[in-house]
């Protein structure tokens, strides 16, 4: 989800092949997501002449829609802004200035492999690389997953880095997105952060919950269920049309099961760059018992300029949002810049 990390140029790893027998229903849904764009654009009835362009755009970072996101979009329309997010197009060929494989500049806060110690308190482990949906804005659409997808093993040295500072109060489950990792391993995870005495708690950054609902199982909420932490999950949703029936339901297990729910969007064109739609996507997150948390400014990354929305436009889109939604329902307009001992508040 949104964190920040490395660059290089890799292809990203499929979600943990999991064993077929054993495999959980939502691990069966997210390993028979659609990969090949000319399925995606069969499926959505769509202009065949969109597919050449689909095609040469995949290389760059390959396709990736489960069954029950592309369920959600409109038939026979290109701009819908579901599938906006995830169609590859010829505009991420676009070699823009300032637009760039690692745009937030993370080496230097990398503490361990997979961990890092940039803001006061909290702490970030990227678990994963890999994602049940590939968003086509995604700052981490070049991370080297490769090198940077820690084993078992690699996490003892994340663990014994927040033993030994015991200023670190929150731990932050990142990725990729750590929900495409099992549960069996999430769970051994959680268990050594509880040895720690200083951690008050977890944090889980995931875009799963919105796009494969069926993963907010009976297993996963035996993990989060808050007990030896308080447990945070911020999902990440971008539109209200993200949040049908399931989604709801999965979320209002969670909320029920005492998880506090924070959702953070990415402001981007042509998907949710109009007063109403942000408006539309707090009150649905509200309805659904998520508060709103971050609006990100898209982080300049190499093949995403297409969805750039420029500091004046977003500042005033964010201050007609704040003039039509209660205080608590409007997202904090962020972004990251290097450096700094927080998210940055944008101001014009
Ligand atoms: C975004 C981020 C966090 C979390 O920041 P909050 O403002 O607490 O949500 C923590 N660590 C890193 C490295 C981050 O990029
Ligand atoms: S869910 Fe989307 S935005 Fe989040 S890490 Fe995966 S590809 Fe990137």
């Amino acid at each position: 989800m949104i964190t920040r990390t490395l660059p290089a140029r890799q292809v990203p790893p499929q979600p943990e092949p999991s064993n077929p027998g054993r495999a959980r229903p939502w691990q069966r849904l997210q390993a028979a997501a659609i990969t090949d764009p000319e399925v995606l654009i069969r499926r959505l009835g769509l202009d065949p002449a969109l597919l050449p362009a689909a095609r040469r755009a995949a290389e760059l970072f390959r396709l990736r829609v489960p069954d029950g996101y592309l369920a959600r979009m409109r038939p026979g329309d290109p701009n819908d802004p579901l599938l906006r997010q995830v169609l590859p197009l010829d505009a991420e060929y676009r070699d823009v200035p300032g637009f760039v494989e690692d745009p937030v500049g993370d080496g230097a806060a990398m503490v361990a492999p997979g961990l890092l110690h940039k803001y006061r308190g909290r702490v970030l482990l990227v678990t994963t690389g890999a994602c049940a949906v590939h968003c086509r804005y995604c700052f981490r659409r070049h991370f080297p997953y490769g090198e940077a997808n820690p084993a078992r093993g690699e996490w003892q040295a994340a663990l014994d880095y927040i033993a030994g500072d015991d200023s670190i109060h929150e731990v932050i489950l990142s990725g990729g997105d750590p929900l495409s990792l099992s549960d069996e391993r999430l769970s051994g995870l959680a268990g050594a952060l509880g040895e720690i005495p200083h951690v008050r708690r977890l944090r889980v950054h995931s875009r799963q919950p919105v796009i494969l609902p069926e993963r907010v199982d009976e297993d996963l909420l035996a993990w989060l269920r808050p007990g030896r932490f308080q447990t945070v999950l911020v999902i990440h949703a971008n539109h209200a049309r993200e949040i049908h029936w399931p989604v709801r339901e999965a979320l209002a297990r969670l909320a029920r099961a005492g998880v506090s729910l924070l959702n953070q969007s990415v402001l981007l064109r042509g998907v949710n760059d109009d007063v109403d739609t942000l408006a539309d996507l707090s009150e649905t997150l509200s309805a659904t018992g998520v508060m709103p948390y971050y609006l990100h400014q898209l982080d300049p990354v190499r093949g995403a300029s297409h969805f750039q929305v420029d500091d004046d436009r977003a500042l005033r889109l964010h201050h007609g949002l704040r003039a039509r939604l209660p205080g608590y329902l409007v997202p904090r307009l962020v972004r990251e810049i290097p450096g700094q001992d927080a998210k940055s508040p944008l101001s014009g």
